[in-house]
């Protein structure tokens, strides 16, 4: 079925009645060409690439929970490309452009919305940094401006400007930055596969991972074994734990990071805003609720809610930034489990078991990354070269030391800055 405007008026004068599954429910088959473990954004972008770019329908997604269950339905819907070093910057270019074009690929509504991300800052040190980022992505053909402190307080009234902690000298505003309906781009994928004839296979967890002579050859699972000639294991928070059942050992460490939302209230903040000084950020959904978050947990955990210390953090910072906010009643929080990677950066590459491959190390900033990280993945596991926007993104980096990209700057323990 196609969605339109003419759809929704035809469904609405027959009783809504008539709107079909949005994918359809199958149980696994024995074996498949390829079984992309993870039905969060990324696993399910790829297997919606891998059918549209390269004909590969004879995939399955095995999801252990229901499809847009995990931090995809969970992150704070920021999609940006204001990345400064290479391998990044070309990467999050690639992503956003995809972005952009999205919603008539897809035939889906994902509410992308270019509300502008504004990145403030509070010294001369972090202008220069804010500047030296900016031309980065101008280079990149992305876009940026350089607000001063009398732009901020024209495009941001609400915020503290007397607050003495740290003052706001202005900001790096990227004007094509902003939001989308996160479980939206699940479904949207998810929708996209399955009519390209990929089966999407929930409540299936995969357990182990068979391998003989140096080539898998299946997946367990709590459906069954199930026989494939390639694997891609694709799930965020929990990737080593799922690596292990290959006998890997992933430079990755999973922590929580918790988001929050306020009830609804009138359109007050129309961009997303940074706040990095104090470890915070805001926007507001289009139901109204003001959606924001801080850092994360510090400690390693594969739980997904986290703890008071951080709520306490994150409120403060709140209201040192922006006041008004302590009027507004909070509805509910979350929390999802991240992959942190030691550089910050992500991992797509092949592992050195023929037919494997790996995608993590999103750490908090996977969401923008989707559509990319399919698009990428696809190309990786269909091709067997990596795909050029995500050529640096390789696994032996942490091994050689050679090709890190320290994007915070914050040094090998990125989990810890
Ligand atoms: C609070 C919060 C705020 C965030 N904000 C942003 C943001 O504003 N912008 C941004 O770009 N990013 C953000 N992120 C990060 C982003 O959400 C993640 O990086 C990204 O969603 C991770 O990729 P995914 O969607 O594939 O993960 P997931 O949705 O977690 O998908 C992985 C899937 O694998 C499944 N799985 C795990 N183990 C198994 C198994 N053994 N067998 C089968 N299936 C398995 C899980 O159930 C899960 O559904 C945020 C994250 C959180 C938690």
């Amino acid at each position: 079925m196609r969605y339109s405007a003419l759809q929704i008026l035809k469904q609405g004068l027959t009783g809504n009645r008539r709107w079909e599954r949005a994918w359809r429910k199958p149980d696994p088959k024995p074996s498949y060409d390829i079984i992309i473990i993870g039905g969060g954004g990324h696993g399910l972008a790829t297997a919606y690439y891998l059918a549209a770019v390269h004909g590969q329908s004879n995939v399955a997604v095995l999801e252990r929970g229901y499809f847009g269950g995990g931090n995809v339905g969970r992150n704070t819907t920021i999609v940006r490309a204001n990345y400064g070093l290479p391998g990044n910057s070309e990467f999050y270019s690639h992503s956003l452009k995809l972005w952009e074009g999205l919603e008539q690929e897809l035939n889906f509504n994902v509410m992308h919305s270019q509300r502008g991300v504004i990145n403030l800052f509070h010294s001369d040190g972090q202008r220069d940094a804010a500047a030296r980022r900016g031309n980065a992505m101008i280079n990149q053909g992305d876009d940026a401006i350089l607000l001063d402190r009398g732009d901020c307080r024209q495009m941001l009234p609400y915020l503290d400007f007397d607050q003495t902690r740290f003052p706001i000298y202005g900001g790096l505003y990227h004007p094509r930055g902003g939001t989308a309906r996160h479980d939206a781009v699940a479904w949207g994928f998810a929708r996209g596969a399955d009519q390209r004839g990929v089966d999407l296979i929930d409540n299936c967890e995969v357990t182990g991972i068979d391998i003989q002579n140096g080539h898998v050859t299946g997946v367990q699972t709590t459906r069954g074994a199930i026989r494939a000639k390639k694997i891609g294991i694709v799930v965020a928070g929990n990737s080593s734990r799922v690596a292990a059942m290959a006998g890997m050992r992933l430079p990755i460490e999973s922590h929580v990071l918790q988001a929050f939302v306020t009830e609804g209230l009138k359109p007050v903040i129309d961009h997303v805003v940074t706040y990095g000084m104090g470890h915070f950020y805001i926007s507001q959904s289009d139901k109204g609720g003001l959606v924001f978050g801080g850092d994360l947990d510090f400690y390693p955990s594969y739980a997904s809610r986290g703890n008071l210390p951080m709520v306490e953090h994150v409120m403060e910072a709140g209201m040192t930034l922006m006041p008004m906010l302590g009027k507004a009643r909070l509805l509910r929080s979350w929390g999802g489990i991240m992959d942190m990677s030691p550089d910050g950066s992500p991992i797509i590459d092949r592992t050195g078991i023929r037919g494997l491959y790996l995608n993590c190390g999103w750490c908090y900033g996977g969401f923008k990354a989707v559509p990319g990280s399919g698009n990428c993945f696809a190309h990786l596991m269909a091709t067997d070269r990596p795909h050029d926007a995500a050529a640096r993104y390789k696994l032996s980096r942490f091994e050689t030391g050679f090709g890190l990209m320290d994007e915070e700057g914050t040094g090998a323990q990125h989990n810890l800055h």
